[in-house]
Protein backbone atom coordinates (compact mmCIF):
# COMPACT_ATOMS: atom_id res chain seq x y z
CA UNK A 1 0.00 0.00 0.00
CA UNK A 2 1.64 3.22 -1.19
CA UNK A 3 0.63 6.33 1.02
CA UNK A 4 1.65 9.88 0.54
CA UNK A 5 1.31 12.68 2.89
CA UNK A 6 0.14 16.54 2.25
CA UNK A 7 1.70 18.30 5.03
CA UNK A 8 1.11 21.60 6.09
CA UNK A 9 -0.47 24.32 8.14
CA UNK A 10 -3.97 24.89 6.15
CA UNK A 11 -5.19 27.73 8.21
CA UNK A 12 -7.50 27.64 6.31
CA UNK A 13 -7.99 24.67 4.06
CA UNK A 14 -8.21 26.40 0.44
CA UNK A 15 -9.63 25.29 -3.09
CA UNK A 16 -5.93 24.91 -3.71
CA UNK A 17 -5.07 22.56 -0.66
CA UNK A 18 -8.14 20.62 -2.19
CA UNK A 19 -7.32 20.72 -5.22
CA UNK A 20 -3.69 19.28 -4.49
CA UNK A 21 -5.19 16.52 -1.95
CA UNK A 22 -7.66 14.89 -4.41
CA UNK A 23 -4.55 14.61 -7.60
CA UNK A 24 -2.63 13.00 -4.94
CA UNK A 25 -5.41 10.74 -3.46
CA UNK A 26 -5.65 9.42 -7.69
CA UNK A 27 -1.98 8.42 -7.32
CA UNK A 28 -1.87 7.21 -4.29
CA UNK A 29 -3.17 4.66 -2.14
CA UNK A 30 -3.96 6.01 1.11
CA UNK A 31 -3.29 10.18 1.55
CA UNK A 32 -2.70 11.06 4.84
CA UNK A 33 -3.56 15.24 5.28
CA UNK A 34 -1.24 16.42 8.27
CA UNK A 35 -1.66 19.59 10.00
CA UNK A 36 1.62 20.88 11.15
CA UNK A 37 1.46 21.94 14.92
CA UNK A 38 4.53 23.85 15.67
CA UNK A 39 5.01 26.41 13.34
CA UNK A 40 6.37 29.52 13.57
CA UNK A 41 3.36 31.24 12.26
CA UNK A 42 0.94 32.53 14.10
CA UNK A 43 -2.48 30.06 12.83
CA UNK A 44 -5.86 32.16 13.17
CA UNK A 45 -7.68 28.60 13.53
CA UNK A 46 -6.73 26.20 15.92
CA UNK A 47 -5.75 23.17 15.27
CA UNK A 48 -8.69 21.08 15.86
CA UNK A 49 -10.85 23.71 13.77
CA UNK A 50 -8.07 23.44 10.52
CA UNK A 51 -8.27 19.06 11.01
CA UNK A 52 -12.21 19.86 11.31
CA UNK A 53 -12.48 21.76 8.14
CA UNK A 54 -10.26 19.28 5.93
CA UNK A 55 -12.19 16.16 7.34
CA UNK A 56 -15.39 18.07 5.95
CA UNK A 57 -13.98 18.86 2.84
CA UNK A 58 -12.16 15.23 2.01
CA UNK A 59 -15.12 13.54 2.92
CA UNK A 60 -16.25 11.72 0.13
CA UNK A 61 -12.16 10.91 -0.65
CA UNK A 62 -12.54 7.38 0.39
CA UNK A 63 -8.65 7.07 0.94
CA UNK A 64 -8.19 10.44 2.71
CA UNK A 65 -7.00 10.76 6.05
CA UNK A 66 -6.56 13.53 8.16
CA UNK A 67 -3.84 13.83 11.19
CA UNK A 68 -2.02 16.08 12.92
CA UNK A 69 1.93 16.04 13.87
CA UNK A 70 4.50 18.07 15.57
CA UNK A 71 8.49 17.59 15.43
CA UNK A 72 9.82 16.55 12.01
CA UNK A 73 7.67 15.24 9.29
CA UNK A 74 10.16 12.47 8.39
CA UNK A 75 9.86 11.11 11.50
CA UNK A 76 6.36 11.32 10.83
CA UNK A 77 6.81 9.80 7.36
CA UNK A 78 8.90 6.60 9.04
CA UNK A 79 6.00 6.22 11.58
CA UNK A 80 3.03 5.98 8.78
CA UNK A 81 4.99 4.22 6.74
CA UNK A 82 4.91 6.69 4.02
CA UNK A 83 6.32 6.69 0.31
CA UNK A 84 6.37 10.04 -0.59
CA UNK A 85 5.48 13.54 0.66
CA UNK A 86 2.94 15.88 -1.75
CA UNK A 87 3.56 19.10 -2.16
CA UNK A 88 2.04 21.64 -4.23
CA UNK A 89 3.97 24.19 -6.14
CA UNK A 90 2.58 27.85 -6.88
CA UNK A 91 5.78 29.83 -8.38
CA UNK A 92 9.65 29.54 -8.79
CA UNK A 93 9.13 31.53 -5.20
CA UNK A 94 7.83 27.92 -3.35
CA UNK A 95 10.68 26.15 -5.33
CA UNK A 96 13.84 27.40 -3.54
CA UNK A 97 12.06 26.74 -0.02
CA UNK A 98 10.74 23.21 -1.03
CA UNK A 99 13.84 22.66 -3.10
CA UNK A 100 16.14 22.72 -0.03
CA UNK A 101 13.36 20.95 2.51
CA UNK A 102 13.43 18.17 0.02
CA UNK A 103 17.01 18.03 0.36
CA UNK A 104 17.44 18.05 3.93
CA UNK A 105 14.27 15.09 4.20
CA UNK A 106 16.08 12.93 1.79
CA UNK A 107 19.46 13.31 3.98
CA UNK A 108 17.53 12.49 7.16
CA UNK A 109 14.98 9.69 5.55
CA UNK A 110 16.25 8.37 2.22
CA UNK A 111 13.50 6.08 1.55
CA UNK A 112 10.78 9.07 1.54
CA UNK A 113 10.59 10.62 -2.04
CA UNK A 114 9.28 14.45 -2.01
CA UNK A 115 6.96 14.66 -5.26
CA UNK A 116 5.50 17.99 -6.78
CA UNK A 117 2.31 18.71 -8.00
CA UNK A 118 2.07 22.01 -10.30
CA UNK A 119 -0.53 23.87 -8.92
CA UNK A 120 -3.77 23.91 -11.30
CA UNK A 121 -3.71 27.82 -13.03
CA UNK A 122 -6.83 28.49 -11.33
CA UNK A 123 -5.47 28.65 -8.10
CA UNK A 124 -1.90 29.88 -8.77
CA UNK A 125 -2.20 32.80 -6.69
CA UNK A 126 -4.09 31.43 -3.82
CA UNK A 127 -3.07 30.89 -0.48
CA UNK A 128 -4.63 30.56 2.91
CA UNK A 129 -3.18 34.30 3.79
CA UNK A 130 -4.87 35.90 0.77
CA UNK A 131 -8.41 34.21 2.15
CA UNK A 132 -7.86 35.47 5.37
CA UNK A 133 -6.89 39.20 4.25
CA UNK A 134 -9.93 39.50 2.12
CA UNK A 135 -12.41 38.03 4.50
CA UNK A 136 -10.92 40.38 7.20
CA UNK A 137 -11.76 43.54 4.59
CA UNK A 138 -15.48 41.58 4.01
CA UNK A 139 -14.54 40.66 0.69
CA UNK A 140 -16.25 37.78 -0.88
CA UNK A 141 -13.97 34.62 -0.56
CA UNK A 142 -16.57 31.97 -2.57
CA UNK A 143 -14.35 31.72 -5.16
CA UNK A 144 -11.11 30.35 -3.08
CA UNK A 145 -12.60 28.09 -0.41
CA UNK A 146 -14.92 24.56 -1.01
CA UNK A 147 -18.53 25.55 -0.70
CA UNK A 148 -19.44 23.65 2.12
CA UNK A 149 -17.19 25.21 4.56
CA UNK A 150 -17.35 29.02 3.40
CA UNK A 151 -19.85 29.92 5.96
CA UNK A 152 -17.62 28.34 8.84
CA UNK A 153 -14.78 30.15 7.42
CA UNK A 154 -16.30 33.85 7.04
CA UNK A 155 -17.78 33.57 10.63
CA UNK A 156 -15.08 32.33 12.55
CA UNK A 157 -12.52 34.93 10.49
CA UNK A 158 -15.62 37.99 11.49
CA UNK A 159 -15.07 36.66 14.99
CA UNK A 160 -11.69 37.44 14.87
CA UNK A 161 -11.45 40.69 13.66
P1 LIG B 1 0.36 28.18 2.69
O1 LIG B 1 1.69 28.23 1.98
O2 LIG B 1 -0.78 28.74 1.91
O3 LIG B 1 0.41 28.57 4.15
P2 LIG B 1 0.33 25.46 3.58
O4 LIG B 1 1.55 25.53 4.40
O5 LIG B 1 -0.93 25.14 4.28
O6 LIG B 1 0.03 26.68 2.67
O7 LIG B 1 0.56 24.49 2.35
C1 LIG B 1 0.38 23.13 2.33
C2 LIG B 1 0.75 22.63 0.94
O8 LIG B 1 -0.21 23.09 -0.02
C3 LIG B 1 2.10 23.14 0.44
O9 LIG B 1 2.71 22.10 -0.29
C4 LIG B 1 1.74 24.28 -0.48
O10 LIG B 1 2.71 24.50 -1.45
C5 LIG B 1 0.45 23.75 -1.08
N1 LIG B 1 -0.42 24.81 -1.58
C6 LIG B 1 -0.98 25.81 -0.88
N2 LIG B 1 -1.73 26.60 -1.69
C7 LIG B 1 -1.64 26.06 -2.94
C8 LIG B 1 -2.17 26.41 -4.22
N3 LIG B 1 -2.95 27.47 -4.37
N4 LIG B 1 -1.86 25.63 -5.28
C9 LIG B 1 -1.04 24.56 -5.10
N5 LIG B 1 -0.51 24.17 -3.93
C10 LIG B 1 -0.79 24.92 -2.86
Amino acid sequence: MKIAICPGSFDPVTLGHLDIISRASRLFDKVIVAVLCNTSKNPSFTVEERIGLLKEVTKDYANVEVDSFSGLLVDYAKEKGAVAVVKGLRAVSDFEYEFQMSMINKKLYPEVETVYLNTSQDYMYLSSSVVKQIASFGGDISNFVPASIHRKIVERLQKNS
